[in-house]
């Protein structure tokens, strides 16, 4: 078996920005709109005039998605390139970044499965690449096993989304043995007890998907979580067997990592507000960390902080080295998320 991110040495971060539409409550009320998208030039403008108060801010990206765009175009223009990496072997994540509301779950899983089977046009990030996975390795009559896991993690703690519907009560048990993240000795990680599904066909991982978002939600209601402070890890594995032109029989290796990340105005308002900044700090660790670990690693700093966050561990193998990392960081077009949207543009800019 090999994986190409032993070998090679290079940083690929790709930073988008993607723009939603206003929605209809935001619409009946004439909510005013404070971001152009140019997406020609991949720049995006917040602009405001209020008597004594100007903003007027440009920030630039790799790519640029207005508040029309369609997931196709997205998936087509960010996703489907790394697809192809990861089929040769690199492991490349995938993180949706942004406030609460302003689309990185629309963006990563999007529109539920039809009744009849059929694939939506509004599907998101996941069930397009898994889709675009099966055709090449279809299309290549290539020998291939693919399986995925689904995990969340809420103030540094790892939940199976996978696991048997049973076992979400245990979570706080301490008779039970929690899920563990585990060293393996050879400087990656690996997660104690995570079910892992094989999956054969695209339709499969709706199923999956339908049953970790109703885990999700039962974790959520027992244990009183609130969502949108937990980071979800979708993960997927390929296998594919391949003969060298020597005729030797080898194993190729992938991973996809698609993270839909807790919603950052966790972070920004920790600081603010002073008697929850302690347990905002600690439910936010993951997401402060992964800011700094892209940061060293675009900045070719020398320490990568890796080890800081449970999120930045899990994903060690497939962040730094020759894998590609793409961020598509999400705003909300509205006067009201003003604030966060600078917040958020200045993070996804800094990660440049
Ligand atoms: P988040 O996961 O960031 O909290 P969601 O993905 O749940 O946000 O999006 C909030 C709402 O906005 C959902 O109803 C979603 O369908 C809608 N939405 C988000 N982005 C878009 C978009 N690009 N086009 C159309 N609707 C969107
Ligand atoms: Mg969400």
């Amino acid at each position: 078996i090999f994986n190409k991110n032993d070998k090679d040495k290079g940083v690929n971060v790709q930073v988008l920005l993607r723009c939603r539409p206003l929605n209809e409550d935001e619409m009946r009320v004439n909510t005013p709109v404070v971001i152009s998208c140019n997406e020609g030039r991949r720049e995006v403008s917040a602009v405001q005039n209020i008597a004594n108060k100007q903003i007027d801010k440009t920030f630039a990206f790799d790519k640029v998605f207005g508040p029309a765009s369609q997931q196709k175009e997205l998936y087509d223009q960010a996703v489907s390139p790394i697809v192809y990496e990861v089929l040769e072997g690199y492991n490349c994540t995938i993180f949706a970044y942004g406030q609460t509301g302003t689309g990185k779950t629309y963006t990563m899983e999007g529109g539920a499965r039809k009744k009849n089977g059929e694939f939506p046009s509004d599907a998101g990030v996941i069930p397009r690449a898994v889709k675009q996975i099966f055709d090449i390795l279809e299309a290549q009559n290539a020998e291939y096993n693919m399986k995925v896991t689904f995990l969340e993690l809420y103030n540094e703690e790892i939940t199976d989304l996978l696991a048997p519907e049973e076992t979400v009560k245990f979570v706080d048990d301490k008779s039970k043995k929690p899920i563990a993240l585990m060293e393996d000795g050879k400087g990656g990680v690996f997660v104690r007890g995570l079910e892992e599904e094989i999956v054969c066909t695209a339709n499969e991982i709706y199923k999956i998907l339908e049953k970790g978002s109703a885990k999700r939600r039962t974790a959520e209601t027992l244990l009183n979580k609130q969502s949108s402070r937990s980071h979800s890890i979708f993960s997927i594995t390929i296998h594919i067997k391949e003969c060298t032109p020597e005729g030797e029989e080898m194993i190729k290796c992938g991973k996809l990592n698609l993270v839909d990340l807790a919603g950052s105005e966790n972070i920004s308002r920790s600081g603010a507000r002073e008697g929850r900044a302690r347990e905002a700090g600690e439910i936010n660790k993951s997401l402060l960390t992964l800011g700094r670990v892209i940061n060293a690693l675009v900045e070719h700093s020398g320490h990568v902080p890796y080890r800081d966050s449970k999120l930045t561990r899990l994903l060690r193998d497939s962040l730094g080295g020759k894998t590609k990392t793409c961020i598509i960081a999400t705003i909300s077009p509205s006067i009201h998320c003003l604030e966060e949207t600078l917040s958020t543009l200045d993070y996804a800019h800094r990660a440049k």
